[in-house]
């Protein structure tokens, strides 16, 4: 069995440059070529696995890889996915990391902003995360539909396929240039380190528990 630690990052994305930047920041050297999939690392026996981050949470829900950098948007919205299609959904976590950082929020046409949550019963909402959205309209205990869009959620209203959207908010600049304003946020996310629950070999959980120190080191250094 091979006795490298592989770890799963985005491939390219929001959270590509920091995943990278926080293990070379730990000692751990690669040389990426940008169309390979796998990277191996030249300091330590560990490979990297750069993938779509949707993929990430199944991987290391199915034990494919030891471990993964994620945003807690996309693992949640995972996991709530596969527990209601009775696949395996459990995971370590590891750290909370401090890059990521987003809001999953409701957002409504401006000339509907001073609608109340009530109000939305009965209406569509277009998101790219059903399942965050109807855990939260549970609580809420609304009666409305998720339109499950995977891109381009902003223009759904205008088009005429929903009446609010459920989307990522950083600076609200794409809101605004869409006519939208945010009105509930409804998950707060941040980038996070998981591993798989199935154990390791003894050589791959060593090398994972002297990596963690040095990612606290980091993190701290950072504050
Ligand atoms: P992929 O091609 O890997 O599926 P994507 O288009 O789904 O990429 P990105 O836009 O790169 O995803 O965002 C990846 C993750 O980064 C999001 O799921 C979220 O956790 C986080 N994120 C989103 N917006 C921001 C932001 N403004 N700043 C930092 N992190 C963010
Ligand atoms: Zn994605």
């Amino acid at each position: 069995m091979s006795e490298r630690l592989t770890i799963a990052i985005q491939k390219s994305g929001r959270l590509s440059k920091e995943s990278l930047a926080l293990l070379q920041a730990c000692g751990v050297k690669f040389s990426i070529h940008q169309a390979r999939l796998l990277a191996h690392s030249t300091s330590h026996p560990i490979d990297l696995l750069r993938v779509r981050d949707d993929d990430i949470p199944g991987l290391v829900m199915d034990g494919v890889v030891d471990v993964g950098l994620v945003g807690e948007n996309v693992l949640e919205e995972v996991r709530l996915e596969r527990e209601a299609t009775s696949q395996r959904a459990d995971y370590i976590d590891l750290r909370a990391l401090d890059f990521g950082q987003c809001r999953l929020s409701l957002a409504l046409p401006k000339e509907q902003s001073q609608l109340s949550l009530a109000d939305l019963a009965g209406k569509r909402i277009a998101t790219t995360y059903p399942f965050l959205l109807q855990r939260f309209l549970k609580t809420q205990q609304i009666d409305a539909q998720a339109v499950m869009l995977t891109g381009s959620v902003e223009v759904a209203p205008r088009a005429g396929l929903a009446d609010a959207i459920c989307d990522l908010v950083s600076t609200g600049a794409t809101l605004e240039a869409n006519g939208l304003v945010e009105t509930q946020v409804i998950f707060r996310s941040r980038a996070k380190l998981i591993q798989r629950k199935q154990p390791l070999s003894p050589a791959r959980q060593q090398l994972l528990q002297q990596l963690l120190p040095r990612l606290d080191g980091v993190q701290q250094a950072k504050e």
